[in-house]
């Protein structure tokens, strides 16, 4: 049988962001592999064509996609999500981010910051991933002084979004040089894992707060029932603890808990774990759907929020929305349709950042401070934080 999972290092999740082909999965890779031929033998290497499969494929047991990955340092475990670049996956990414304790934009040193670089930061920031490290990824094919401008702008950029840019650090790698074994290129991914194991704090964990997970994925497994994925948002849930699916009725007891493909007795906030709940019917919970501790949280529909609308340059729209709009609400895993309000000013013009009351087309669990985006035709056209439920 599977090896329990053993706490013995706090546990961050962390991710890749940035635009497309700037080398996200190839340094997601990398990283694996630096961390694999550490002594001890915590990481094991995950390769490139693993890690950049269509989860669909990857889905396997009551394994957690494999665009997760987990890695020790020695201090931290890690689970990392390698996000995909494509503007047609930033639902994905605001879903993901979500849990981010924080992330690593990479930058090509020979392209710059394009426009899903400046979106992926934005979106961080409204999602609430606090601290950016910097890969300044391909410094192996790029000359001295066109990456020093790149690493200036990146650093502009990070400031304009509010991460302080100039305490930002901006690590020189190569992922892929790292990857064949070069000397020189596997010491800059120990750098930029030194920089992440320094410059992202310890989070946090809120685990004496009544159990709530996001529903991510749902599997069945044959013989033994359905299984829910996600990550902990907060509390603890062990195996025989009664939950919850909110909104639905269903009230199941877990039967078996595991992570990374290892068993374990308790999961806490922030572990990426997947559930198996007795007895319950694979179509009775979905993504989106929120399982917590029985009549812990009361969903709600109507709440009010600070919104920036993008502006056309950030992917948004070309025109203003107004009141009686009715854009996708991307809450947690959550996409519900929601009716805007936006008071007496009526209007809010792309760049704007404005106060909105909204409606939703169902309830969720709702709270002060909880991020969400909003997307309208398959675009991301405003980033959001619920100011007060009511
Ligand atoms: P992603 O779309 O951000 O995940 O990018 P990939 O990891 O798929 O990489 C995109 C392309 O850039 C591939 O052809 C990689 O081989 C190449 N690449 C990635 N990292 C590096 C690097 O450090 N140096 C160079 N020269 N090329 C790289
Ligand atoms: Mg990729």
């Amino acid at each position: 049988s599977k090896t329990a999972y053993v706490r013995t290092k706090p546990h961050l999740n962390i991710g890749t962001m940035g635009h497309v082909d700037h080398g996200k999965t190839t340094l997601t890779a990398a990283i694996t592999k630096v961390l694999s031929e550490r002594s001890g033998g915590a990481t094991s290497y995950v390769a490139f064509d693993r890690i950049d499969r269509a989860p669909e494929e990857a889905r396997r047991g009551i394994t957690i996609d494999l665009a997760h990955v987990e890695y020790e340092t020695d201090t931290r475990h890690y689970a990392h999500v390698d996000m995909p670049g494509h503007a047609d996956y930033v639902k994905n990414m605001v879903t993901g981010a979500a849990q981010l304790d924080g992330a690593v934009l990479v930058v090509s040193a020979l392209d710059g910051i394009m426009p899903q670089t400046a979106e992926h930061v934005l979106l961080a920031r409204q999602v609430g991933v606090d601290h950016i490290v910097v890969a300044l990824n391909k410094a192996d094919a790029g000359d001295d002084e066109l990456t020093d401008l790149v690493e200036l702008e990146v650093r502009e950029l990070l400031t304009a979004h509010g991460y302080g840019g100039d305490s930002v650090p901006v690590v020189r790698v190569s992922g892929l040089r790292a990857l064949e074994g070069d000397p020189r290129w596997t010491a800059s991914i120990e750098a930029l894992l030194d920089a992440v194991d320094t410059y992202v704090p310890t989070p946090v964990r809120y685990v004496d707060a009544p159990f709530l997970m996001p529903v991510e994925n749902v599997l069945t497994i044959t013989g033994r029932g359905t299984v829910v994925t996600g990550a902990v948002e907060r509390g603890t849930v062990r195996v025989g603890d009664r939950v919850e699916v909110l909104g639905t009725g269903t009230r199941t007891v877990v039967t078996g808990l595991e992570t990374f493909g290892r068993p374990m007795d308790a999961a806490q906030a922030g572990d990426n774990v997947a559930l198996l709940l007795r007895g319950v019917p694979r179509d009775a919970v979905r993504r989106g759907h929120v399982v917590a501790e029985p009549g812990s949280v009361v969903p709600r529909r109507r709440f009010t929020a600070r919104v920036h609308v993008l502006s056309a340059r950030e992917g948004g729209r070309t025109t203003p929305v107004s009141t009686g709009y009715r854009p996708q609400f991307h809450i947690r895993t959550a996409d519900v349709v929601g009716d805007v309000d936006l008071g007496e000013a009526g209007v809010a013009r792309p760049g704007d950042t404005v106060t909105m009351t909204v409606e939703l087309g169902r309830d969720v669990p709702l709270e002060p401070g909880l991020g969400f985006a909003i997307r309208e035709g398959g675009r991301t056209v405003g980033a959001g934080t619920v100011s007060e439920v009511l």
